[in-house]
């Protein structure tokens, strides 16, 4: 089922998580054990984020490199087609422009509707880890709304190849991101608004929200994207805090900022257990007062890890 039929029926306000396909050589084990442990909430769908390829870098000879392309956690569209058929649940399949051609896309997407899979989160993906700024494929997509009118066309029908005749019209489900805090390559929140309502001109149907930890940030967005005439479903992203080091990396990575009461219950905390706890609190206060404000759904990045999300979601629904 689409996720639009998910937010059109709710009744109230959803839950929903998202998973990291596990490191090469792992397997699959640990992503059914996290599914397990949520499924007592009655998730709406499950997201699967999508990891571009790497370089890695070892010695041959004395001092010589050599360098190789790995990619660490493949596996996205096979997990989203074991999660659907194991656990009857809907999965979205996060999909980048960064390591693909167009070709390369149109033939994901193929296996995408093969294996039953409507739902697409659509994203332009970040620089390799050790490239400064984002690089497209020269026959890929720079910005995630090129992406998104190539899936808009083959919901059309529309394929690369103009001679293909009686195609299949895909019916893929379009959802986006979007970042209360902005984009950080974004020069103004109001240019990086102008992008994301022409990713909805063009057949986005909600968006999903980077994290934040103050929920003013999210409201102020939510406003200013009606404001744009950006009328679509916003689901609020939601992680919570688990170590003392998240405290700069979280802000480095993901560029959010951190209230600084949320600061200080961090830095006074005794023990990882205390930090652990005062992250999870955090998480429920935001949880409980996005809930009563009416959010369409509650999107948590677990980042692999059920434990802290079931403890929140067992206080909010
Ligand atoms: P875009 O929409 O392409 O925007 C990138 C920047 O360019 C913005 O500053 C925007 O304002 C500007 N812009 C947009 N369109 C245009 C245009 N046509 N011309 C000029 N400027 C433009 N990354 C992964 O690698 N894998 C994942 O699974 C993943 N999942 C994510 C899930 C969520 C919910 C979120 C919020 C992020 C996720 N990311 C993921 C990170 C994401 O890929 C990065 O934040 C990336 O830097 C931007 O992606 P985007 O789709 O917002 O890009």
């Amino acid at each position: 089922m689409k996720i639009t039929h998910h937010l059109e029926e709710a009744k109230s306000t959803l839950f929903s998580f998202e998973l990291l396909p596990p490191l090469k050589g792992e397997n699959i084990q640990k992503i059914h054990s996290t599914v397990e442990n949520l499924l007592e909430f009655n998730p709406a769908f499950v997201d699967v984020t999508y990891h571009r390829e790497e370089f890695v870098y070892h010695e041959v000879t004395s001092g010589l490199l050599q360098k190789r392309t790995v990619r660490k956690r493949p596996g996205t569209v096979g997990i989203c087609a074991a999660i659907s058929h194991k656990y009857n649940l809907d999965t979205v399949p996060h999909i980048i422009c960064g390591g693909f051609t167009k070709e390369e896309t149109e033939n994901a997407l193929i296996d995408l509707d093969f294996v039953g899979v409507d739902n697409v989160l659509l994203l332009r993906g970040d620089a390799i880890r050790s490239e400064g700024r984002f690089k497209a494929e020269a026959d890929g997509h720079a910005y995630a709304l090129d992406l998104l009118n190539q899936v808009a066309a083959m919901n059309k029908g529309r394929y690369l190849d103009p001679d293909l005749k009686n195609t299949n019209a895909t019916d893929f489900c379009i959802g986006v991101a979007g970042y209360p805090e902005k984009h950080f390559e974004a020069p103004n929140l109001e240019s990086d608004l102008r992008w994301l309502k022409r990713k909805v001109e063009d057949g986005a149907e909600y968006i999903i929200t980077q994290m934040f930890f103050d929920n003013d940030a999210y409201f102020d967005f939510v406003s200013k994207c009606r404001e744009q005439g950006i009328n679509i479903p916003i689901i609020p992203g939601l992680k919570p805090l688990s170590t003392k080091g998240q405290l700069s990396s979280l802000p480095q990575n993901f560029h959010v900022n951190m209230p600084d009461e949320l600061v200080r219950m961090v830095e006074n905390a005794q023990s990882k257990e205390d930090v652990k706890e005062a992250g999870v609190l955090w998480c429920i206060q935001q949880a409980k007062a996005l809930k009563a404000a009416g959010v369409p759904c509650l999107h948590f990045y677990t980042m692999g890890k059920a434990e802290p999300t079931a403890r929140i979601a067992r206080e909010v629904f």
